[in-house]
């Protein structure tokens, strides 16, 4: 499975916690983050993350591309509904990206709890031979 991995900057803690929790689930899936988020995962998680630019830098259009082109599966995306993003133009086009390719897309902990718990059970396997 291609696994998007994006955090805002106040819940990229949430999202290193949340991966720490589901290193196990996690690393046996092919991962891709946005810059800074794909550090912290990397260093601090211990994932093997391909990064991409950071969000601000075209980090979530890349994503996008990727998803354009069949080159995603879900996107774990947790957002910052309170902060106002200098790049919420590019967050608005992956979101609907998403909804374009009807990509299972989580934007809170919550849904990504369940997301990933249906990547455990392999109940997203069907996803892959969409591609
Ligand atoms: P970042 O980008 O991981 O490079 O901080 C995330 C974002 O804000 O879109």
């Amino acid at each position: 499975m291609k696994i998007a991995l994006i955090a805002h900057d106040k819940k990229k803690d949430d999202l290193v916690q949340f991966a720490t929790a589901y290193k196990p689930i996690l690393s046996n899936h092919e991962l891709f983050a946005t810059g800074t988020t794909g550090t912290r995962l990397m260093d601090e998680v211990g994932l093997i993350v391909h990064r991409f630019q950071s969000g601000p830098l075209g980090g979530d259009q890349e994503i996008g591309a990727k998803i354009a082109n069949k080159e995603m599966d879900v996107v774990l995306f947790f957002r910052d509904p309170l902060t106002a993003q200098p790049h919420e133009p590019d967050v608005t086009a992956l979101i609907r990206l998403c909804d374009v390719y009807q990509i299972p897309t989580a934007t809170n902990m919550g849904t990504a709890e369940v997301l990933i718990r249906s990547i455990e059970d392999g109940d997203l396997d069907w996803l892959k031979e969409r591609r």
